[in-house]
């Protein structure tokens, strides 16, 4: 059902390079590849998950999609409107439906008022409803993300990580969205406190069918919350699937590095785990051909000047790599264990 729905949101080719000044007169001028080319799309009621280590550029696309940051280049549909082409006041109106939840609770909130102003605010800014209609509505949202009434006139200081994300959340609810994007929403938190706040997200999903954007490098949260991953590696989406599509059957070599890093919760089962050699390169000057070539242990010799095309191996399961060239049916090689001092450092 949900392949032959309009999507809500279609990230088309999108880019953003942030510039850097260098030199006496800073006359010299190069750029950050935070997103280079980047295309999906997300259904309603879908969660999609953007994986990839610390500075692949997943937050940079989710504060470029909502149009928190001027994009560099490429398109962006929300409900079938190119949300780059409106006029201020359009994307006000369509701010209404597009909201995001950040991943620092305690730095998020502003710590001089309470949570009834802080929840509030959305609506004061949107002018919706008068003084008792907005409290009662802010006394409902914070009732329905498992908050009470007599926390409306406390200060965020007050609250635990825990209970600041469910404010965060509640001031994104408020509005009623179609889409939320939660930039590493559970990162700051406790584990078991990130499973309470995966599992309310989960329900209000499934209660108000709005769509989110997830992102985070935690592999266990994408595969809880996720109904689909895309895996970013400096700047570009290298492998889109279903998520148990893509923990079950890999395909990126980046991919395979990743989730072979994933402990296993059961003493008899041994898992071969992949090092991957070298630092993630600059994104300032990111690498010729596949940007993972200098890290990636099945490298061809293609793989250093030719950039390689995404292609769809199946039941939407995308991956850039030229080992899945169009036609091509080889299978990656297996890989030795890494060595002891190998597994140290890992
Ligand atoms: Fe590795 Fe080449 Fe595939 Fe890039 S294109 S992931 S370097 S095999």
């Amino acid at each position: 059902m949900r392949g032959k729905m309009t999507p809500l949101l279609e990230v088309k080719n999108l880019v953003k390079y942030f510039p850097v000044h260098r030199g006496f007169f800073k006359r010299s001028r190069e750029y950050i590849h935070a997103v280079d080319d980047i295309t999906f799309s997300l259904n309603r009621s879908e969660t999609l998950g953007l994986v990839g280590e610390s500075g692949c550029g997943k937050s940079t696309a989710g504060r470029t999609i909502l149009s928190l940051i001027e994009p560099t280049g490429g398109r962006v549909f929300f409900q079938g409107r190119n949300v780059f082409e409106l006029g201020n006041r359009e994307k006000n109106h369509l701010r209404r439906h597009m909201q995001m939840i950040f991943q620092d609770p305690f730095g998020s909130l502003n710590p001089r008022l309470t949570v009834e102003r802080i929840v509030e605010e959305p609506l004061i800014t949107h002018r919706m409803g008068a003084t008792c209609e907005r409290r009662r509505k802010v006394q409902e949202t914070l009732k329905i993300v498992g908050l009470l009434p007599e926390h409306m006139k406390r200060f965020p200081h007050e609250f635990s990580g825990g209970q600041r994300q469910r404010i965060m959340i509640a001031r994104a609810l408020i509005l009623g969205p179609s889409l939320i994007i939660g930039d590493e929403p559970v990162s700051a938190l406790d584990v078991s406190v990130q499973a309470q706040i995966l599992n309310l997200m989960v329900r209000l999903q499934r209660q108000f069918g709005f769509s989110y954007v997830i992102i985070s490098h935690d592999l266990g949260v994408i595969r809880y919350i996720s109904h689909r991953v895309a895996v970013m590696y400096l700047g570009e989406i290298v492998e889109l699937a279903k998520t148990d599509e893509l923990y079950k059957n890999p395909l990126h070599p980046y991919t395979i590095a990743l989730l072979s890093a994933v402990p296993i919760p059961d003493p008899r089962r041994h898992k071969q785990r992949i090092i991957l050699q070298g630092d993630v390169p600059s994104p300032l000057n990111p690498p010729s051909g596949c940007r993972f070539h200098p890290r990636c242990p099945y490298r061809l010799d293609i793989c250093d000047t030719k950039k390689p095309v995404t292609h769809d191996r199946g039941m939407g399961h995308a991956v850039s790599c030229h080992y899945y060239a169009e036609g091509e049916t080889r299978r990656l090689p297996s890989i030795p264990p890494a060595t002891g001092d190998e597994r140290q450092c890992g």
